[in-house]
């Protein structure tokens, strides 16, 4: 972070950029009320309470009118940041927040870095870092889940959980760290078998956490999802239907039809990004061979593959023959008979094949007229959760900590095997202290600038 320092008073437009009928102008630090105080001609907001809204007309330095606002002021430490900060909510044009925040600098105070409100609440310990974290998880969810997931993150998630077992870890470590001070007289303060359980309940712990992350991946990024199949198997036409559905859809076109297109969709909370790749495996041109090869990279990064086909069209065997032809590896598959509204006799287990085609993995439907279009989309919500834990436990989905939690575990486990040979105290007392080292990180406790530097990077100016 280029400033970190806590003195100054910083300013940032706290709304997207573009015209929008308010505005809100957020400053933070100790010149906050005097800077918006001067602003206002005949107002006084030294003396005004905490959490109170003001109303006024906002002047510049020359005298001449800003804006009509309305201010929000909140006191330290009773604020975001825990310091004094003032929100200046004025008409949304770029004009009058450009005014407003040459006039506020002018006065003395900075334009803020990306993320440094949520820096300072984090550095006043208004949160912990995977808090702060979830705060830019937060603004930007895009479905139920990943709503939920980053909101009981910000309201202290497995924070809290992590913090105790770090404490009982640290008491531990320094009983551990005391005996090599007396290592001459073969003294034990830190019981060994205490000390086994302990680790153990962490290990048990952090491994729970980390079965969690494929799940709030999936939660916060989206399902990469695939819809292959020969050309008229009917996969734009399912694609369109199920996009019909959901009425909150951004559908991105990419260049020629034959390219791929992108489309968002959610699912009882869970968010698809579906890739169709047409043309697959068509290549009579350039172009389209061009499309196929995106096609074919697409489906191997996705974790879902939608395959579907006509069901006047391939019989048992030529599906076999057609599905081995695809890189599909140990992809999550789902095989889809459509136009079953020309073919409604069509018997399911004649198509059942090994391990291949099953009948949790075999779906009848029509794209078309509709036809078992909600039993799909069941499938893909199971698909998608298949093998992850219940969504009531804590769940991680940041890669961060995921990295954090995998490296306190190879210490504890480090540890805990160094502990069962009989190995020397420092060496044990070594490997906690990596272990706490990591756990820290997560929540905040351990924190280096070039580890803030990195977090906050990446949130967005007046966060
Ligand atoms: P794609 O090439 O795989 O994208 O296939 P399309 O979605 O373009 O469909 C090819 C043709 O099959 C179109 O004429 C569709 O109207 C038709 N089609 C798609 N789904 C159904 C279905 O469920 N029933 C019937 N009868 N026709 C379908």
């Amino acid at each position: 972070m280029k400033n970190t320092s806590l003195n100054d008073t910083i300013v940032a437009v706290a709304t997207p950029p573009g015209e929008g009928a308010l505005a809100i102008i957020r400053l933070s630090g100790p010149e906050s009320f005097p800077i918006v105080d001067n602003l206002f001609r005949n107002k006084d907001l030294s003396r005004a309470e905490s959490h109170t809204l003001h109303y006024g007309t906002l002047y510049k330095e020359n005298g001449e009118i800003l804006d009509e606002v309305v201010v929000s002021l909140f006191r330290n430490p009773r604020s975001y940041t825990g310091e004094d900060v003032v929100e200046v909510s004025c008409h949304g044009s770029s004009f009058i927040i450009q005014q407003i925040m040459e006039t506020c600098i002018g006065a003395g105070a900075r334009m803020a870095n990306p993320g440094e409100f949520t820096m300072r609440a984090f550095l006043h310990g208004k949160m912990d870092l995977s808090q702060a974290e979830a705060v830019a998880d937060l603004i930007a969810s895009e479905s139920k889940g990943a709503h939920d997931l980053a909101l009981k993150q910000m309201r202290g998630g497995f924070s809290e959980e992590i913090k105790k077992l770090r404490e009982e870890l640290i008491q531990f470590a320094s009983l551990i760290e005391l005996e090599l001070d007396f290592s001459e007289e073969d003294v034990e303060f830190a019981n060994r078998d205490d000390l086994k359980s302990l680790i153990r309940d962490i290990l048990k712990y952090i491994r729970s956490l980390k079965d969690s992350f494929q799940l709030g991946n999936v939660i916060k990024t989206g399902v990469s999802t695939a819809i292959i199949g020969r050309p008229n198997a009917g996969k734009s036409t399912l694609l369109n239907t199920i996009l019909r559905e959901d009425r909150a859809i951004v559908s991105d076109i990419a260049g020629t039809t034959r390219d791929t297109i992108e489309s968002y969709f959610n699912i009882d909370g869970i968010r698809f990004r579906l890739i169709d790749t047409a043309g697959i495996r068509e290549a009579e041109d350039t172009i389209e061979r061009i499309g196929v090869e995106r096609s074919l990279k697409e489906m191997e990064s996705s974790s879902l593959v939608l395959y579907i086909f006509d069901a006047t069209e391939l019989d048992p065997v030529q599906l076999v023959e057609e599905l081995e032809k695809y890189p599909l590896g140990d992809k999550n598959l789902l095989i889809i008979a459509n136009k079953m509204d020309l073919n409604p006799y069509l018997k399911p287990e004649e198509y059942y094949s090994g391990d291949l085609i099953r009948k949790d993995n075999f779906i009848t439907l029509s794209a078309i007229n509709e036809m078992n279009i909600p039993y799909l989309q069941e499938k893909m919500v199971e698909k998608a959760l298949l093998g992850v834990p219940g969504q009531d436990d804590a769940i991680i989905s940041n890669s961060r900590h995921y990295e954090a939690l995998l490296r306190s575990e190879n210490s504890l486990q480090q540890a805990l095997d160094n502990l069962s040979s009989g190995i020397t105290g420092d060496f044990v007392a070594m490997d906690i202290r990596h272990a706490l080292q990591a756990l820290g990180e997560i929540t905040g406790e351990v924190t280096t600038d070039d580890l803030l530097d990195k977090i906050f990077r990446d949130f967005c100016i007046g966060k």
